[in-house]
């Protein structure tokens, strides 16, 4: 059968339409109990008494005053995964946590079985109450911030919970919401961690059996207490090559355990519906919506074709005075060029294993192909010779195992390739 090119450009259309009809949210919950000396996220410390409870009340009503501004700015009618991040978002009240979720079943259509996350620290109080609470309103989904089996290196790291709360905490969740309903969160090129301990402490987490693990490289950042630690020499952590062995180590590890690879940085059970669904929306495009301070949203506004970023005010009282007066507290509002949706796409869905798939790639840029930019690019050739980069079944555009293990290193070249297709041919911006 023959198909008409307009007939398929029709089809892209309204599959645009309900694309653009589609989100998830973020939610930020900026307050920490204590600073860890590595953290660079928008966070702040709990404020305290009577003082803190009016704060965190106010916290709920400018996030709730927030979500019906933004969803009102967007043409958003289905949402399909919430996600509670921070800062510690296990510290804001469990009534908070429920008449967020409340809020945006008010304002779009969601499934009765939406993915609903939250991150949760050891540190916070009454857990196992809390957790009950959570799961009675609907919250399907934790992420326990285990970080270190090691209670030497949680104290050098500024944690305020010990490796035994962490998996008491990881115990109990496990026990409200199944096995394939908790993540684990762990951190590798710690201050004094070797390739010899970090296999240790892998092998006793991965003997409590998670089915999800995500697992993050401890990256020093400026401005950090642990930057400045490591600049005066005070503490040291493993070189380069060190931390490229301790990540495939990792990997081998994960795998003998059935953990499989589904992006850098995250694990899943093979066979299970461990997968993080709300992160998987996010790393191939789907519409986001961010909300609380300091909040980083991708939307469809109503009267315009292309994409917006916006990102929220970042210190929380400045955030909650500004809803106050205008309903929202977004700082900085960018209308996306064709290239920059691209190139984010490609950051974002070349570190999974499916890759940049065709479909997704056509909403954003029907003018062309992924293949007419990047399959016969020549400085490409090498990456796809020595099996860094390949072509899925369905025309996915993907990096292989190996790839996967540097692709860091090979996405800048793809960028280049994509930026300099798009300038040569002279597309609409
Ligand atoms: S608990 Fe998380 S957000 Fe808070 S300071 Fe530590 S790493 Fe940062």
């Amino acid at each position: 059968m023959k198909v008409s090119s307009t007939y398929l450009a029709q089809c892209d259309h309204s599959l645009l339409e309900i694309f653009k009809s589609e989100a998830t949210v973020y939610f930020h919950w900026p307050f920490c109990k204590n600073i860890c000396t590595f953290c660079n996220f928008n966070k702040y410390k709990k404020p305290e008494n009577k003082l803190g409870q009016d704060f965190e009340k106010k916290m709920e009503t400018s996030l709730i005053r927030e979500t019906q501004t933004i969803f009102g700015l967007t043409r958003v009618k289905k949402i399909k995964s919430i996600y509670f991040g921070g800062g510690t978002p296990s510290l804001a009240p469990s009534t908070t946590i429920s008449r967020l979720i409340q809020c945006v079943k008010q304002f779009a259509n969601t499934d009765e079985k939406m993915e609903i996350t939250i991150e949760c620290n050891p540190s916070s109080l009454n857990m196992t109450r809390k957790l009950e609470e959570y799961f009675k309103f609907g919250v399907n989904r934790v992420s326990v911030g285990l970080q270190s089996l090691d209670d030497k290196k949680l104290k050098i790291l500024g944690r305020d919970h010990s490796s035994n709360d962490g998996l008491m905490m990881f115990k109990q969740a496990t026990e409200i919401f199944g096995t394939d309903a908790v993540s684990v969160d762990l951190l590798f090129r710690k201050p004094g961690d070797t390739i010899q301990s970090w296999e240790n402490e892998l092998i006793q987490i991965l003997e409590h059996k998670p089915h999800h693990v995500s697992l993050y490289e401890l990256t020093p950042e400026k401005g950090t207490r642990l930057f400045r630690e490591l600049k005066s020499g005070e503490l040291t952590i493993p070189n380069e090559n060190d931390t490229a062995s301790m990540y495939l180590l990792a990997l081998k590890l994960l795998k003998e355990y059935s953990l499989e690879r589904y992006e850098i940085s995250n694990f899943a059970k093979a066979g299970s519906r461990a997968q993080s669904l709300h992160n998987m929306s996010y790393w191939h495009g789907t519409q986001y919506i961010g909300i609380g301070p300091g909040a980083h949203s991708r939307i469809f506004p109503l009267k315009a074709n292309l994409r917006e970023s916006r990102i929220q005010t970042l210190d929380p009282q400045s955030w909650q005075d500004l809803v106050e007066r205008n309903g929202h507290a977004t700082r900085l509002c960018k209308q996306q060029s064709r290239l920059e949706i691209l190139s984010e796409l490609l950051i974002t869905s070349l570190r999974t294993i499916k890759g940049t798939q065709p479909n997704r790639w056509n909403l954003f840029q029907p003018q062309y192909s992924m293949n007419d930019v990047f399959g016969a690019a020549e400085p490409l050739k090498f990456f796809y010779l020595d099996g860094y980069l390949k072509w899925g079944m369905n025309g996915s555009f993907q990096a292989t195992d190996k790839g996967l293990n540097v692709i860091d290193g090979i996405l800048p070249t793809v960028l280049n390739v994509l930026s300099e297709y798009h300038t040569r041919h002279k597309f609409t911006p």
